[in-house]
C-alpha cells in the first residue's frame, strides 16, 4: 500500500489538513506500506516556499514520517506536456480562448435555463468545441464527448458526501452533462490540478488515494484520464471535512485553525489527534 498527503503550499497546514495527513499516513503503516508526500504548487502565483517550509516543519511535529524524494509539482511539468500531448494527438482536446466573463455570459442567455455546476464550477457551454479559436495562448480542455464513451468506474472504499461507496460507475451521459468539458491546462499554467493529479499519483505508485469528500466528484474525471492515459487505478478513499464550530469547512485562510497556532498555545500532537476524531 502507498498512499500520500499532497498539500498546495498557499497557506498554513490547519486541522483538517493534518486529519488528511494523519489518516494516510497511518493507513500506510498499518499496512506495512509507504506514505508519500507531493507539494501540489502549480499555482506559481499562491506558492510560496515559506509555507512550503512551514508544512513540512509542521508534519514532523505531528510525528510523521514519510518516503524521499517528495515530487514537487513544479519540477515535473515536462511529464504534464507530455500527458497532454498525448491526449491531444488523441483528438480529445481542444483550445479555448473564453475568459470566464464570456462563459458567465454565455451561460447567463436567458434560453440557458440555471447553469449546471460541476466539479469545475459552471459547465462549459462548449463555445469554442467547434473549433476556431487561436491555440496561442489558449487554455486547453477535454472535449468530454469524444473522450468519455463507456462508463468510467473506481472502487471507493471511504465515502463521498452522500454516502456513496463501492464500486461506483459514471455514465459518458453524466460526464457530459455533470462534468463537461474541463481545462486540462490553464493558459497560464500549461497544466492543471486534474491532468497533474493523475500523472503524479501514476508515477509515485499510489494504490490507495485518499482526500477529502469534496474531491469525490473529481474522481471520475481522473479515472477517465487514467484510462485516456493508460495508466493504473488506484482505489480511493473519500474522507469526511473537518468543520468549523458553525459546520463551515476550514480553509487555508482560517489561521485561527492552522496547526502552528496550537503548537503556539502548547498542544501536543496528541491532542491534535483528539481535535480531529483519531
Ligand atoms: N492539493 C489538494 C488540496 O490541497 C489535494 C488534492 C488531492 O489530494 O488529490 O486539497
Amino acid at each position: 500500500m502507498r498512499t500520500r498527503f499532497a498539500p498546495s503550499p498557499t497557506g498554513p497546514l490547519h486541522l483538517g489538513h493534518a486529519y488528511a495527513a494523519i489518516l494516510a499516513h497511518d493507513m500506510a503503516r498499518a499496512a506495512g506500506g509507504e506514505f508519500l508526500i507531493r507539494i501540489e504548487d502549480i499555482d506559481r502565483s499562491r506558492a510560496r516556499p515559506k509555507w512550503e517550509a512551514q508544512i513540512f516543519d509542521d508534519l514532523r511535529w505531528l510525528g510523521l514520517s514519510w518516503e524521499e524524494p517528495v515530487l514537487r509539482q513544479s519540477a515535473n511539468m515536462g511529464a504534464y506536456r507530455d500527458a497532454l500531448a498525448r491526449l491531444e494527438a488523441d483528438g480529445l482536446t481542444y483550445p479555448c480562448q473564453c475568459r470566464r466573463r464570456d462563459i458567465e455570459a454565455a451561460l447567463s442567455a436567458p434560453q440557458e435555463g440555471a447553469p449546471l455546476v460541476g466539479p469545475d464550477g459552471p459547465i462549459y457551454p462548449g463555445t469554442c468545441r467547434h473549433g476556431g479559436a487561436e491555440p496561442e495562448g489558449a487554455a486547453i480542455r477535454l472535449h468530454m464527448a469524444r473522450a468519455a464513451t463507456e462508463p468510467v468506474t473506481f472502487l471507493e472504499e471511504g465515502a463521498g458526501p452522500e454516502g456513496q461507496s463501492g464500486e461506483i460507475e459514471v455514465t459518458p451521459e453524466d460526464m457530459r452533462l455533470g462534468i463537461g468539458d474541463i481545462v486540462l491546462a490553464r493558459r497560464d499554467m500549461g497544466t492543471s490540478y486534474h491532468l497533474s493529479v493523475v500523472v503524479d499519483d501514476a508515477a509515485q505508485g499510489i494504490t490507495h488515494v485518499t482526500r477529502g469528500e469534496d474531491l469525490f466528484a473529481a474522481t471520475a474525471i481522473h479515472a477517465l484520464l487514467q484510462d485516456r492515459l493508460a495508466l493504473p487505478r488506484p482505489r480511493y478513499h473519500h474522507h469526511r471535512l473537518i468543520r468549523d464550530d458553525a459546520g463551515k469547512r476550514l480553509a487555508k485562510r482560517d489561521d485561527a485553525r492552522a496547526i502552528g497556532a496550537f503548537r503556539a498555545e502548547g498542544a501536543s500532537p496528541a491532542d491534535i489527534r483528539r481535535m480531529v476524531g483519531l
